[in-house]
C-alpha cells in the first residue's frame, strides 16, 4: 500500500481534513472540495493523493486487513471523525476471508461501521472477499448505499450485487465485461493504490462504453450526488 502523500499547498483548491493525522492503513484519506468543475475526474476511492484534475472522495473506516485488537478504541475515534467532517463515508471496511484478521474480529468490527453508517447517514465504501453470502446477509434492512469497490467479478456476480442494490467502483484491474454490463447510475471508478493517474482510466473506459470520458465524468458525479 502507498503512503498518503501531501499535495502541493499552493493548489488553492486543496485543503486538508483534520483526519489527515490518522494512520493512512487505518483510515482511508483522501481531500475535501467543496466546488467542483465538470473537468475535475472523480476518484471515488484512493489511497494516493489525488493528481492536479482529481477529486477523491473522502472517506474512513478500519480495513479488514489492519484490524488491532483493540480496534473499538480506533472505532470512537472513526465516529469523532465522522461528527467533525459531514462530507466523509464510512469504509473502507468489510469482510476478507484470505486475510489473516481473525474472521469473528472482522465481523464485529464490519458490523460496528454499518451501525455508523446508517446513525451517521453515510455511504458505506465495501471491501470483500470471499465473504459475499455474510455481506449480503448484514446489508439486509439498511438504508445507506454501499459501494463494493475494486469489483473485479464476472457479470454474473455484477448482476447479483445490482439487485441489492449496490453501486460498483471499477479500478484499473477489472473484467471488461462486467463494467460494460454496469449500469451507468449504478457505477464509479477509483485508483485505490495503483499511482497512475484516474484520467487514463476514464479513456479506457470511456472507450470501452463508446461515450466520451467528459461525459462518463459528468455522470459519475451525478451518481455521486445521488449517494449523498
Ligand atoms: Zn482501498
Amino acid at each position: 500500500m502507498i503512503p498518503f502523500q501531501k499535495p502541493s499547498t499552493s493548489n488553492p483548491i486543496h485543503q486538508f481534513p483534520h483526519i489527515f493525522h490518522f494512520p493512512f492503513y487505518i483510515l482511508h484519506l483522501t481531500l475535501s472540495i467543496v466546488h467542483f468543475p465538470l473537468s475535475i475526474y472523480l476518484n471515488f476511492h484512493t489511497h494516493t493523493a489525488p493528481h492536479e484534475d482529481e477529486y477523491a472522495q473522502p472517506s474512513a473506516g478500519l480495513h479488514p486487513w489492519h484490524l488491532k485488537e483493540d480496534w473499538p478504541s480506533e472505532l470512537a475515534i472513526l465516529e469523532n471523525r465522522l461528527q467533525e467532517n459531514p462530507t466523509l463515508f464510512v469504509g473502507e471496511c468489510g469482510l476478507d476471508r484470505l486475510c489473516d484478521t481473525p474472521y469473528d474480529r472482522q465481523q464485529a468490527a464490519f458490523e460496528a461501521q454499518i451501525t455508523l453508517s446508517e446513525r451517521y447517514e453515510r455511504p458505506l465504501v465495501l471491501h470483500c472477499v470471499k465473504s459475499l453470502d455474510d455481506v449480503l446477509r448484514l446489508k439486509h434492512g439498511t438504508r445507506q448505499p454501499w459501494i463494493w469497490h475494486g469489483f473485479r467479478g464476472k457479470p454474473q456476480q455484477l448482476r447479483q450485487l445490482l439487485q441489492h442494490d449496490f453501486y460498483i467502483s471499477f479500478g484499473f484491474r477489472h473484467n471488461p465485461e462486467s463494467l460494460k454490463a454496469c449500469p451507468l447510475n449504478r457505477l464509479f471508478l477509483e485508483t485505490d493504490d495503483d499511482p497512475r493517474p484516474i484520467a487514463s482510466l476514464y479513456s479506457t473506459v470511456a472507450q470501452l462504453l463508446s461515450i466520451t470520458p467528459e461525459n462518463l465524468n459528468a455522470q459519475l458525479w451525478k451518481n455521486l450526488h445521488q449517494l449523498r
